[in-house]
């Protein structure tokens, strides 16, 4: 980078003392997070909800055979920390949503998308209006992509975009695909503006959607403003947040839930499993603790407080199993 015209030291300076969180480590986020790891960004947050499945390793570059039903944001950093040891990482396990957004973006500088549902996105735009955080927002599907970065104050928001625009269950990446190409190039234009963040320049793409039709090879601009009429950045007082003290619980694949605390806790794993150890077959390290129980289920608890829980039919169970390794019941 620093062999580059109007890229100086200082430049450099700055990307390495930015914090970036990628919401989402899936086809958009895996490219994105190997080129800002790479890139030396000093801090980046990865969140995602979800484990290594045989069928993402076509586009999930980051992610190998090896790493098939182990958490994905955890499976990401072993594997980030080998481009760029210099790098420091924060997994976080859980689903994001309306009533967790805002504390799982406090105090990152950019918010780069990997997401896969408007819904979750809708609750990151807010959570960026509301704390003042630039959003890199991109969608892919098919052989398109849609791309543009929202900066509050300056620039509309998603919602200006989108209005009451919902995720089409016939049309998601499950459904028609992606291609793993249009996923690296909108990844890449999403570096772009992180970059251009970092160092105080203006993005290229604020008041500007940028879409992407990679089967035709075309890239189109078009400008988009910021809607007056807009509740979520046109208001002066922005909506408090939707608080909940209940966890949330997220079917994943066959036989495996996703469980998300109501906020980030700070769990002692290794303090844990040593109590846990004359009940259960159990493995930990200082991030991840792997309890398997009797009857074969797998619970995968992280430092975080968020869990994945393999080999149990109902939304139920899974919390039931929680609970156990947590103490909460007998
Ligand atoms: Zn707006």
């Amino acid at each position: 980078m620093l062999a580059l015209r109007d890229f100086n030291e200082d430049d450099m300076k700055s990307i390495m003392n930015t914090i970036i969180t990628v919401v989402g480590a899936g086809g958009l986020g895996s490219p994105a997070l190997r080129l800002l790891t790479a890139l030396g960004f000093g801090k980046i947050r990865i969140i995602d909800r979800d484990i290594v499945e045989l069928s993402n390793i076509q586009r999930q570059t980051i992610y190998n055979t090896q790493d098939i039903g182990e958490p994905k944001v955890e499976a990401a950093v072993e594997n980030l920390k080998m481009v760029n040891p210099n790098v420091e990482f924060e997994p976080l396990c859980v689903s994001i949503g309306e009533e967790n957004a805002i504390d799982l973006l406090r105090g990152t500088d950019i918010i780069l998308d990997g997401l896969d549902s408007f819904k979750a996105r809708r609750a990151v735009n807010r959570a960026s209006q509301i704390l003042g955080i630039p959003y890199i927002f991109a969608g892919a599907v098919e052989y398109y992509a849609n791309l543009s970065t929202f900066v509050p104050g300056k620039t509309g928001c998603l919602n200006c975009v989108m209005g009451s625009a919902e995720d089409n269950p016939d049309n998601t990446c499950a459904q028609v695909g992606v291609t793993p190409t249009v996923l690296s190039l909108a990844a890449a234009v999403e570096v772009n503006e992180a970059i251009r963040l970092a160092i105080g320049h203006e993005p290229i793409l604020g008041n500007r959607l940028m879409t992407i039709d990679s089967g035709s090879l075309t890239f189109d601009f078009f400008d988009i403003g910021k809607s007056e009429e807009c509740p979520i950045c046109s208001k002066s007082e922005p909506a408090s947040a939707v608080k909940t003290n209940e966890i949330t619980v997220t079917q994943l694949c066959s036989q495996s839930y996703n469980i998300s605390p109501p906020q980030i806790e700070r769990f002692d794993l290794n303090n844990l499993a040593q109590k846990l150890r004359g009940s259960y077959s159990v493995k930990s390290t200082e991030r991840v603790m792997i309890v398997t129980v009797a009857s074969g289920e797998r619970i995968t608890l992280m430092a975080s407080g968020s869990a994945i829980i393999k080999g149990v039919d109902t939304a139920e169970e899974a919390i039931r199993l929680y609970e156990l390794i947590l103490g909460k019941n007998s």
